[in-house]
């Protein structure tokens, strides 16, 4: 008899996986996955959108488009899930599983910084980006500062990314624009090692962007538009662009799935969690390296997850056995914003710190993400 793999997410992790076991199970297996949200959006794009570089179509995909190749898609947010009885309870009705993988990514929580919701464009959300993309238009002259609220927070590129790609856009249009980027790490992309981190500073301070590391946030007074930060000191914006604070999904929230970290916790490699045939990926999960932090929240790591355990289930499923581990690679194109952008590679697993290399950046690593882009959404769809 076959058996019923269910998906909660259509994000990066999900997708893969509902591709994957699509392809290698036979139709009796039923796959089913379930997101709240209409359409999958490829998150790295937003940065271009917000500039006019993308549209909103250009970036996104119907999720039903998967029912053409047999995989069932529900539109409902899961609002419980029952590891005794293994239900997924929906909006939607109630769904029964044999196999659970959970890719509900990172959701984020702007309310939790006094005055975010008022005064602050999103970065990490599609209407944000699409506000960013007014406001930028219309600014002729001042201070941009794009704060991140706190740590962790998904792709630790793409605060800079952003900087640098608004510095390149103010240049092209001549106008006197300062950016600055605060943040509470101490380097950008801080697990990537003082190599990358330092390469990106020198990024920043080659197109005039201003860091400011180690502030913490405590509140925004979109009145006198003013950041004041845990140490007490202040600072005033004329635009102001934010990566909200991120956590677990609620729907997670006292889930037994959970691990001292407050995330999901798996088995590094098999990305199983302690329940049998229950699997998490992607930013729902943290994983411990050796250096003391976790594994960063990234699509690369998403995906890379996503086949290593779909192949498991797939094992399982067949019983034959599975030698594939996720082994901590990853990679990150940094945007310059010119047509040009870096690359840092390697392996984050690595004893006793990540080893990564940066390659300089050059136009062929934009040509390999706008091709990426192109590949991404005719691959799964
Ligand atoms: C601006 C930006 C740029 C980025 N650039 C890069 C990059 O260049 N490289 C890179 O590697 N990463 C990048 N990322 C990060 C990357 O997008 C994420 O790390 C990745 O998408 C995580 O995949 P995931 O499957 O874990 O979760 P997600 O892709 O976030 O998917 C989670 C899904 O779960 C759904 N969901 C959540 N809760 C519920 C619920 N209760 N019920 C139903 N559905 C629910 C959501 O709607 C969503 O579709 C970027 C992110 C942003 C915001």
């Amino acid at each position: 008899m076959g058996k019923r793999i269910v998906i909660l997410g259509g994000g990066t992790g999900g997708l893969v996986v509902a591709n994957r076991l699509r392809r290698s199970l036979t139709r009796d297996n039923e796959i089913i996955l379930i997101d709240k949200e209409k359409n999958h959006l490829l998150n790295p794009s937003l940065l271009w959108l917000m500039v006019g570089w993308r549209e909103e179509i250009q970036i996104q995909k119907p999720l039903s488009l998967l029912e053409r190749k047999g995989i069932r898609f529900i539109n409902a947010p899961v609002l419980k899930l029952d590891f005794e009885t293994k239900t997924v309870l929906t909006s939607q009705g109630d769904v029964s599983f044999d196999y659970l993988v959970i890719s509900l990514g990172a959701s984020t929580f702007p309310e939790k910084v006094p005055g975010f919701v008022e005064d602050a464009f999103d970065l990490y959300d599609l209407s944000g980006v699409k506000n960013i993309r007014k406001a930028i238009g219309n600014f002729e002259k001042g201070r941009i500062v794009i704060l991140i609220t706190s740590t962790p927070f998904k792709c630790p590129a793409a605060p800079y990314e952003a900087a640098l790609i608004l510095s390149e856009y103010f240049n092209r249009k001549r106008r006197d624009v300062d950016i600055e980027v605060v943040t509470p790490e101490p380097l950008p992309m801080p697990v990537a090692g003082p190599e990358v981190g330092n390469m990106v500073v020198s990024l920043l301070q080659r197109s005039g962007i201003r860091f400011t590391p180690q502030h913490q946030v405590l509140k925004i007074d979109p009145e006198n538009k003013e950041i004041s930060f845990q140490d007490e000191k202040k600072l005033s914006y004329d635009l102001l662009i934010g990566i909200p604070p991120h956590g677990l999904p609620p729907v997670l929230k006292d889930s037994p799935v959970l691990g001292e970290s407050g995330w999901v916790k798996v088995n590094p490699k098999t990305l199983e969690t302690d329940f049998r045939n229950i699997y998490a990926i992607g930013d729902v999960t943290s994983i411990p390296l050796p250096l003391g932090r976790p594994l960063p929240k990234a699509g690369v790591f998403a995906h890379f997850q996503a086949e290593v355990v779909s192949q498991h289930i797939e094992a399982k499923i067949k019983s034959s056995s599975s030698t594939k581990e996720f082994d901590g690679r990853g990679y990150c194109f940094i945007e310059l914003g010119n047509g040009r952008a870096g690359y840092a590679s390697g392996n984050f697993y690595a004893d006793p710190k990540p080893m990564l290399k940066m390659k300089e950046p050059s136009a062929l690593w934009h040509l390999a993400k706008v091709l990426f882009e192109k590949w991404w959404l005719w691959r799964w769809f």
